[in-house]
């Protein structure tokens, strides 16, 4: 009798591999690749998910320790998701066990059922009747319990679709409620006022069952076209393209080719970027299609996430709309991934442990699954447009603003030969005055908050300086505090300088000042915000857009907030307060970021029926870039960017890995990286991986270790060593080899480090 297989399984620890159990013989069903099993992990127990079964292990069979438990009847990840999850884990360097951890809602990482089962808990009409003669009067807990109970909200906004709601609080809500719920909650079933309701699991929508789908303007020419080549692709891979500019229709294309797919009988994975995904968004996918949607964003509970997930497991959800991590959401049927915005930054994770891109990922999901990946953007990232020139994608473009509307016309405002005033130059003043008086509205960008960023004593020379940052406290003068927008530091606004104490002053522009001097020169013309600042609850964005859209607001400034997603029909203005930052930063994508920000922005303007204009303020009309900008739109500024990046060799000539670190001196940080680089020498010399294989040291250039450009951030001191190789397969072998020396150099444990497989953002 042959003994039963040995599972290998990945585990939430820090360590670069699988883990070898017994499975045990009291369990005759096989278990099988994506299931999660509970097993002994030293003196704990953990939970983890079998990647893949094996005759035998290493070790005897007999020294393997059984599986304690098995969770789940059916795997939680199909084994196209789970091969993703484990190219990803090779791709990014990083540990198995914290990849598939990162892809699971937390409440399914502790063990919770993935069936839609689960304890819920109600007030009984006696018990409302009470709460409502505002009872029980000596029991706080209790009372609070029944409160939240009472007031049971059934159009609250889950991931869940809220027809699907059901009665009542989960136990998962209410632990993250309330704590210690549950002593209150017995003492309430002994009077009577609270039962317990168990729901059955939600049946899976049959994929026969066609979607109703609403109305949407008839496609024109361009967007028949993408919508045709695209559905072409519908059952294989295809990578796509959508390179339409803002309000071609790019949306109406998506909502074409989804419902391709679901009259199909597959569902559809739509990712956006954090900022992107408004309540506007998700309103157009529910009008056009009666199927149950699982939206999933990072805002969301605990608790509602794995509603949204279950939703997305079960079947039901036959569209799934998410940012980032919503790229490993179990999606059942998978007809079509549509990535929206695909130059956005959100999609990278750029924190933490895992470090991945949500975009990439997508296209390699989209490969293992054999469907099409639709990559939109008015401003296509310019690695993306590379693998449109190698043929690696094919290229559908929307030239043509879908309402007829005109494109904008740019221009640039000479800051060296304009008065300037509070950062606002006369001409621009002169064009706001023109477009308010035709009626129109107008939007002020700037990318910086606050009211100045610099707090300046002109007797001594003082300059507020964040206690734990390489960095100026920002003056927020509403609020009177001084801020750090890097660590979050808050004090008090001072009046007087705390060196000499002579008066302070603020100085330079962000976007409360500017509020302020529009306000200044423009009387009774309502003029409202949009930053992290004045978005501080949910709702506050939806009543800025509802004044500017019923007219009442007629200026709009904000900061990179305010490019997305929003639709400003009226607006016939946009002025681009400082265009400069990005051509002169150390990180060789900043002029990138800029052409793509001004690009969107400029977007905003005269999307309906009139015209708009945009202005950028610069001292540097005469740089290269801008002006292929101006004169060759995007598709020139890209031309004229990829070239630069070609003679410099970045990427996407050149492929990029960083190792970060940071620690509590700046030598600890700089001698780990150091210790690192050495060692990576060590092994370009002899050319030979610890597990014995070649790799090739050469081609693979070390950059580094240098402190990051703002070194000391929230008191810690961060530096960085850059890998570059043509050769993508190249460095991937030589971090593949040389990651594990980094785990045991003497100077591991002074630092925090943390491996960075294409950066988005070098300093
Ligand atoms: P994008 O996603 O490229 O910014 P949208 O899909 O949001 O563009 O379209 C911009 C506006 O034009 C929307 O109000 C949309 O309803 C409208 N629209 C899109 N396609 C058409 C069309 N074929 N005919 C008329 N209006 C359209
Ligand atoms: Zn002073
Ligand atoms: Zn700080």
């Amino acid at each position: 009798m042959s003994s039963p297989p040995v599972v290998r399984v990945a585990l939430p620890t820090p360590l670069r591999r699988l883990f070898d159990y017994r499975a045990g013989p009291a369990d005759d069903r096989a278990i099988v690749p994506g299931t999660r099993l509970r097993v002994p992990f030293g003196q704990r127990y953990l939970i983890g998910v079998v990647m893949e079964l094996a005759a035998s292990s290493e070790l005897p069979y007999e020294r393997l320790k059984p599986v304690l438990e098995r969770l789940d009847p059916q795997p939680v990840f199909d084994p196209t998701t789970l091969a993703l999850l484990g190219w990803a884990a090779d791709y990014y360097q990083h540990p198995i066990g914290e990849v598939i951890a990162a892809a699971l809602p937390k409440a399914l990482r502790l063990g919770v059922a993935v069936d839609s089962t689960e304890e819920r808990w109600a007030a009984t009409p006696a018990g409302l009747e009470a709460y409502a003669r505002g009872e029980p009067r000596r029991a706080p807990r209790q009372r609070q319990l029944l409160a939240a109970l009472a007031q049971v909200d059934p159009s609250s906004s889950t991931g869940r679709d809220a027809s699907a709601r059901a009665p009542g609080f989960a136990a998962a809500e209410l632990d993250e409620k309330l704590r210690s719920w549950r002593d209150a909650a017995r003492a309430l079933i002994a009077r009577g006022w609270l039962a317990a309701i168990e729901t059955a699991p939600l049946a899976a929508a049959s994929s026969a069952e066609l979607p109703v789908v609403g109305a949407g303007p008839e496609p024109n020419e361009e967007q028949r076209l993408a919508i045709e080549t695209v559905c072409a692709s519908l059952g294989t891979f295809g990578g796509f393209v959508l390179h339409g500019v803002t309000g071609s229709g790019k949306t109406e294309v998506y909502l074409r080719v989804v419902e391709r797919a679901l009259r199909l009988g597959r569902s559809a994975l739509v990712l956006v970027p954090e900022i992107g995904l408004t309540p506007q968004l998700v309103g157009r996918f529910r009008h056009r299609f009666a199927v149950p949607m699982a939206v999933l964003h990072s805002a969301l509970t605990d608790h509602e996430r794995l509603l949204a997930w279950r939703e997305a497991f079960s079947g039901r959800a036959r569209v799934i709309l998410g940012t980032r991590s919503a790229v490993f959401a179990p999606a059942r049927e998978l007809g079509v991934i549509i990535v929206d915005e695909e130059h956005d930054t959100s999609f990278k994770q750029h924190e933490g442990g895992f470090r991945y891109s949500a975009r990439d990922l997508a296209v390699v999901r989209a490969q293992r699954a054999g469907v099409p990946v639709v990559l939109g953007s008015a401003t296509p990232a310019l690695e993306t447009l590379q693998n449109v020139i190698t043929g690696r994608y094919a290229r559908v473009v929307l030239t043509r603003r879908a309402a007829e509307a005109a494109p904008p016309r740019l221009a640039l405002i000479d800051l060296r030969s304009s008065a300037v005033r509070a950062g606002i130059s006369t001409p621009a003043v002169q064009a706001i005055e023109r477009h308010l008086a035709a009626g129109g509205q107008v939007l002020v960008f700037l990318n910086r908050r606050g009211y100045a960023p610099t707090l300046l004593c002109t007797a001594c020379g003082w300059i507020a300086p964040c206690r734990d940052c390489d960095a100026r406290l920002t003056v927020h003068l509403s609020a009177a505090r001084l801020r750090c927008h890097h660590c979050g530091a808050d004090s008090a606004l001072p009046e007087r300088c705390p060196q000499c104490g002579f008066a302070v002053k603020s100085v330079g522009q962000g976007t409360e000042r500017i509020e302020e001097t529009l306000a200044q020169l423009f009387p009774g013309i309502a003029c409202i915000r949009l930053d992290r600042d004045v978005v501080r609850r949910r709702g506050d964005m939806e009543e800025a857009m509802r004044r500017m859209a019923s007219g009442e607001a007629r200026i709009l400034v904000g900061t990179q907030m305010v490019t997305k997603g929003h639709d400003f029909p009226n607006v016939t203005l946009v002025v681009v307060l400082n265009a400069d930052q990005g051509f002169f930063s150390t990180d060789f994508r900043a002029p990138e970021r800029l052409a793509q920000t001004i690009v969107q922005v400029a977007g905003r303007a005269g999307r309906g029926e009139k015209a708009g204009e945009v202005l950028i303020q610069t001292e540097f009309p005469d740089h290269p870039l801008l002006h292929s900008l101006l004169t060759e739109g995007y598709e020139g500024f890209a031309r004229a960017a990829l070239m630069e990046r070609r003679q410099a060799s970045w990427p996407p000539f050149s492929r990029l890995a960083a190792v970060r670190d940071s620690a509590q001196t700046a030598e600890a940080a700089l001698a780990f990286l150091t210790e690192a680089r050495k060692a990576a020498e060590e092994l370009r010399a002899d050319g030979c991986g610890s597990s014995g294989s070649r790799i090739s040291g050469r081609g693979i250039r070390l950059l580094g270790p240098a402190p990051a450009a703002m070194a000391k951030r929230a008191g810690r001191h961060h530096a960085q060593l850059l890998l570059e190789s043509a050769d993508r397969g190249a460095l991937h072998r030589f971090l593949e080899a040389w990651l594990p020396a980094l785990e045991s150099l003497p100077s591991v444990r002074r630092v925090r480090w943390a491996l960075d497989v294409d950066p988005i953002d070098i300093f």
